[in-house]
């Protein structure tokens, strides 16, 4: 058995910007469990040389973006040898520099493609240096780069792949080169491919038309490729549904509603997870060590958690809390203490996920949180993304309006660093996804591995394991809210955390408890990588 895992973004540490978010945390995050793991696994995805944004919060508000120039040469070995493909037909040439992830029972190779080689054209070699930076066109070519270029770096590397695994519909022309091999026998082609889906926003969904389709892809498109890829537009997901013999969502709740906006395809879930070695912070990996030394090789043996002593706990949290806040007061001057419950909303600024809920009724949540609880918010919003920049804004702006009555600091640039930061050193990890738009999510997970807690709509991951107040705090029940619902449920969770935090501390770290011992043994990347061995490698 041999598994090509391909993906548009791959994140693996901070070094390496190849990777936006969710999407490319997760990639990465499965790939280092499968090198524990040992299982034979190989990775695909693009040299980002100029990756994804760096943030700047100017002081109006205003996110900035820069984009500094990334030399792999420190990082990664580059092959000496290059494929081609025809993109618009022209001849492009693909470089690949390899990458060893290194685990605990083995290896995973990744390769990265480089179209930025002296023999291209000025404009394909650009083609490989921003991740999600460009229009449709460049989007195309990326993926044609990832699907075809990938698949012909592999044929040329390693022998015997069993099966080809899309992350997200952004790999899926490879299936055309794998057609190409196999004489148009769609029947083959389905046999050696499985897809996982990722979003329940439509939008999220790549389209094409057919006029840009044929002139970038010319002859890997097959004649029938309406009946494979959709009548109007060559839809992506519909494309790899098609030819892949088994598909999956991310969570219970998505796998549902990608059967409502896919029907007629069989499509399961595997729930997300972490990789627990890589975000459990020091103060929580020394502890785990000396009372579940066997968790590094097997998570769910945190199960056990709850043996762990209060005070332990307790100051294991206090440790991670101070590295937290002293670099928010390094970096914003704020003040904040580690005395304070602190609350972090880090995700990335799309109007979905509704940071400025807790706002609904400012004056209620000055009396209830001044001098008891600070705000840490962060995260970055798509360049092109106008909404997502004025809700930056809004929160910024609302910090420093009312900075005498609510304590609130905005982290720039949230990325692998900072938000390992953030979910080793927060108290509460704050989630108010509009239902069911967030397809699984992940942050919360990291939170659950260092002593914190979740306070989140019962939306992805959260609604499989949420017992309210018991191991964390359910924002309203599992029905579609209304944003003023959200918000009545959102203050009454907070009042009652708050009490809970100050007025009654053994009851908090029961929570806490039930926080690590009832989610972190299954939300990790082991137990799912073995599930996509078991139900959809083999
Ligand atoms: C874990 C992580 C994510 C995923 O977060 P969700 O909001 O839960 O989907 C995104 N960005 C970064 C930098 C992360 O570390």
């Amino acid at each position: 058995m041999k598994i090509a895992y391909f993906s548009m973004e791959i994140g693996l540490n901070e070094n390496i910007p190849t990777y936006s978010g969710g999407l490319g945390i997760l990639a990465g995050d499965h790939i280092k469990s499968a090198a524990d793991l040992n299982i034979p696994l190989i990775a695909v995805t693009l040299l980002y040389k100029r990756g994804y944004f760096i943030q700047t919060i100017n002081p109006f508000g205003q996110q900035e973006e820069v984009y500094p120039y990334f030399d792999a040469r420190a990082f990664m070995e580059p092959l000496p040898f290059k494929v081609t493909i025809k993109i618009e037909g022209r001849s492009v040439d693909i470089g690949v520099w390899k990458y060893n992830q290194i685990g605990t029972g083995g290896r995973v190779p990744i390769y990265f493609l480089d179209t930025d080689l002296a023999s291209n054209a000025p404009e394909d070699r650009l083609i490989t240096q921003y991740l999600y930076g460009g229009d449709q066109h460049t989007r195309i070519c990326q993926e044609a780069v990832l699907g075809i270029g990938g698949y012909l770096v592999l044929k040329r590397l390693e022998r015997g792949i069993t099966t080809y695994h899309m992350n997200e519909g952004h790999a899926v022309f490879l299936t055309l080169a794998l057609l190409k091999d196999n004489d148009g026998n769609e029947a083959k082609v389905r046999e050696q491919c499985v897809f996982t889906t990722h979003t329940p926003v439509p939008a999220g969904h790549d389209k094409f038309t057919y006029e840009m389709a044929s002139r970038i892809l010319g002859d890997y498109l097959p004649r029938n490729i309406q009946d494979l890829a959709g009548q109007e537009l060559l839809n992506t997901t519909i494309l790899a549904l098609n030819l892949s013999r088994a598909a999956n969502g991310v969570s219970e709740l998505h796998g549902e509603v990608s059967r409502q906006m896919f029907p007629g395809y069989n499509i399961g879930h595997i729930t997300n997870g972490v990789h627990h070695l890589s975000w459990t912070g020091p103060e929580f990996e020394a502890l785990f060590d000396s009372h579940i030394p066997e968790w590094r090789l097997k998570p769910q043996m945190l199960s056990e958690a709850v043996n762990i002593p209060d005070d332990a706990i307790k100051k294991a949290k206090q440790h991670a809390k101070r590295r937290l806040i002293q670099y928010v007061n390094s970096v914003s001057g704020a003040g904040f203490t580690d005395e304070f419950l602190t609350i972090c909303f880090a995700r990335r600024a799309a109007a979905y996920k509704r940071a400025t809920l807790i706002f609904t009724d400012l004056e209620y949540l000055f009396n209830l949180s001044f001098d008891r609880v600070q705000f840490i918010f962060a995260g970055k919003a798509h360049p092109q993304d106008q909404p997502g920049k004025e809700l930056i804004r809004d929160i910024v702006n609302t910090g420093r309006q009312y900075e005498n009555r609510l304590r609130l600091v905005y982290i720039p640039n949230y990325n692998i660093w900072s938000a390992a930061l953030m979910t080793q050193g927060t108290d509460v990890w704050l989630n108010t996804p509009r239902r069911p738009r967030e397809a699984s999510g992940t942050s919360g997970m990291k939170v659950c591995f260092n002593g914190g807690v979740n306070m989140s709509v019962l939306d992805g991951w959260w609604r499989e394991v949420c017992k309210n107040r018991v191991n964390g705090w359910a924002i309203g029940d599992d029905e579609d809210q209304s944003d003023a619902n959200a918000a009545a449920d959102l203050y009454q969770d907070l009042d009652d955390m708050v009490t809970t935090y100050y007025a009654n501390p053994r009851q908090w770290l029961s929570i806490v408890k039930h926080s690590i011992a009832d989610i972190t043994p299954v939300f990790n990347t082991h137990r799912m990588v073995l599930e996509y061995f078991h139900k959809y490698y083999r």
